[in-house]
């Protein structure tokens, strides 16, 4: 356990993180579970960063849990099918390492720590058609965690974001948000979100905040847990602003704290895990194409520190990823306080009777695919100079359905919605198109000819159904291609979607053992990047869901592994 302060502001121990998500804590729980004395530094007044307001999907082949739920799958595939995606973005060594450590770091953490895991079986991999690609098993989530199981750090803890909650609480993907979209049509699903709802209710009252943690959250409630339990000296508002060097080898930083400046020597090393650089305009500028329309969904301190300190040491970022950040289409949600909210579009679009389309009215893509594709298609389609923005256009039929953005699904209403601007609204397709600003003739031209073919289940222009995982976003009771209706009857509705980011993939380039590399290649001592501080081991590109947090928990556990002088895993038991 690390000491306090000396008089001269100074403070010892084995390992410094810096950063509370996913990567950090995963990083510092790790090193305390080998004996090692940690710090955690974060920056916020709370813990948890962008890890908190995430899904929680942790991609994590041939883990554990798949195992265990009968999935048996050639232990080549996963390796196959990421050589296949990553293209010229494979790198071997990388790769590799994270293929052999996901499913050990599992284990790991579910054996040894608070951090308990629920399997993904359904789940497929974004690309089907590729060689070695996962039908389901592939991912986990940190099972549902009761707050109160953090005393007093609940207290530390961050608020979810606003957007994908409903009134605060926590709904996770699968048969909970599934309850929620049927709440209307089953009693089960009634009662299921009347409990939810009742215990959420009360939480707020007595804690005013939700006390049922689900997805990131869950996950980093489950982490402090454990990392508390290790004896970790977990510090918030104490950001790290330097970091300190004997002989070419970090060995600590310098923390700003509201006592003042700390210096915190690590004999083993620092850990960045600061979050990358959504939030770094300037970093932005030079990396992102058409940055002015970008809005990212990570939390604000991302802010690039973890890059700018890895560089102060030597190390450089890669900025030869397929892509610089983690897309996501936005709508930007207008509050009554003139606050403006971003809602990632990830479920509605891959349900049948919806379309995107650009000023011209065209379809662009075929809008089941993943959320980076979508933005990836979209930024390429919008013609240079004009604004890189997409409507998704459906029926209000649709929308009371499956929802529209942040306008929810019957019978919550959608008039606040249309009132705000946020859905625009009209009896025919010319008229929404006026609306929006979208050519008339080129929509009603769009619809009418995706219309002929989908009263068939058919898209022969983008394939919408095609791959297993357009039919697992689909609604399997619509037939016979779950994923394509037609749009015919009106009052027809849209909303407006701009490129956003769950957060970047460009970082510091590190080696197998998540040790920051020099200009020359070469790893430098003590210096540490996991999550987004660290260049994506997908090179830029989404091969499936939950491929930032399964790399940042994996490159964490990594990192404090080779920090401890760990080589074995006899000791962390079988997972
Ligand atoms: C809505 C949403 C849904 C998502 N869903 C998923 C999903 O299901 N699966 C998936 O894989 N990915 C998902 N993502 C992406 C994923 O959440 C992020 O890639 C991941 O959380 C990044 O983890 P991290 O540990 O690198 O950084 P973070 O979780 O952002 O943590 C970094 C921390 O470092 C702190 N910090 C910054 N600078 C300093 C400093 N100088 N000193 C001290 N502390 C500092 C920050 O305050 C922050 O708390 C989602 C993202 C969003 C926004």
């Amino acid at each position: 356990m690390p000491t306090e302060p000396n008089s001269a502001g100074h403070l010892e121990c084995d390992l410094l993180v810096i950063g509370s998500g996913a990567a950090g804590l995963s990083a510092a729980v790790t090193a305390a579970w080998h004996g090692l004395a940690v710090i955690v530094a974060e920056k916020e007044p709370v813990f948890g960063g962008t890890t908190a307001w995430s899904g929680g999907w942790i991609w994590a082949p041939l883990n554990p849990l798949a195992r265990r739920a009968g999935i048996i799958e050639d232990p080549d595939a996963p390796r196959t099918y990421l050589r296949h995606v990553l293209g010229n973005n494979f790198d071997e060594a990388k790769v590799d390492a994270f293929l052999e450590a996901a499913p050990r770091m599992v284990g790991f953490f579910e054996k040894n720590t608070a951090v308990q895991f629920e399997g993904g079986s359904k789940i497929p991999d974004t690309y089907g058609d590729a060689p070695g690609a996962g039908t389901g098993g592939r991912s986990v989530i940190a099972a549902p965690f009761d707050a109160r199981g953090l005393a007093k750090l609940v207290g530390r803890l961050r608020h979810p974001m606003r957007e994908t909650t409903f009134m605060g609480m926590t709904i996770q993907a699968g048969p909970d948000l599934g309850a929620f979209m049927n709440v209307t049509r089953s009693p089960r699903a009634f009662l299921h979100v009347a409990r939810r709802f009742t215990r959420h209710l009360a939480d707020l009252a007595l804690h005013r905040r939700g006390m049922q943690l689900r997805n990131g959250l869950a996950l980093v409630g489950r982490l402090l847990r454990s990392a508390a339990d290790l004896g970790v000296d977990l510090r918030t508002s104490a950001r790290a602003i330097r970091l300190l060097q004997e002989g070419g080898a970090v060995r600590g930083a310098v923390l700003r704290t509201e006592a003042g400046e700390l210096h915190v020597q690590a004999r083993r090393g620092v850990v960045l895990a600061a979050g990358g650089f959504p939030h770094d305009p300037e970093r932005r500028q030079a990396m992102f194409p058409a940055d002015q329309q970008h809005r990212t969904l990570a939390a604000p301190p991302a802010t690039g520190d973890g890059l700018r300190l890895g560089e102060s040491a030597g190390g450089h970022v890669d900025a030869t990823l397929a892509a610089p950040a983690a897309w996501c289409p936005v709508s930007l949600v207008p509050y009554p306080d003139g606050s403006v909210g971003r809602f990632p579009h990830i479920i509605e679009r891959g349900k049948p009777g919806i379309i995107g389309v650009l000023a011209d009215g065209r379809r662009f893509c075929n809008e089941g695919n993943g959320y980076h594709d979508y933005v990836a298609a979209m930024l390429r389609a919008v013609p240079p100079g004009q604004e890189v923005a997409s409507w998704l256009v459906c029926t209000r039929a649709f929308q009371r359905r499956y929802g529209l953005g942040i306008a929810r699904p019957a019978p919550l209403p959608v008039a606040p919605h249309s009132r705000t601007g946020y859905i625009k609204a009209g009896r025919t397709i010319a008229e929404l198109a006026e609306k929006c600003g979208i050519d008339p003739a080129g929509l009603e031209r769009t619809v009418a000819a995706f219309n002929t073919h989908a009263r068939r289940g058919e898209d022969p222009e983008f394939g919408r159904g095609s791959t297993v995982y357009n039919r697992y976003q689909g609604d399997p009771a619509v037939k016979p291609n779950p994923c394509v209706a037609p749009i015919e009857r009106g009052p027809f509705f849209a909303v407006k979607v701009v490129p956003g980011s769950f957060g970047t993939f460009a970082g510091l380039k590190t080696d197998a053992s998540a040790r920051v590399l020099d200009a020359a290649g070469a790893p430098i001592p003590g210096l540490y990047g996991a999550g987004t501080d660290m260049a994506s081991v997908m090179g830029g590109r989404y091969p499936a869901g939950g491929i930032n947090l399964g790399p940042a928990m994996t490159f964490g556990y990594i990192a404090a592994r080779h920090a401890a002088g760990v080589t074995g895993y006899e000791e962390e038991g079988r997972g």
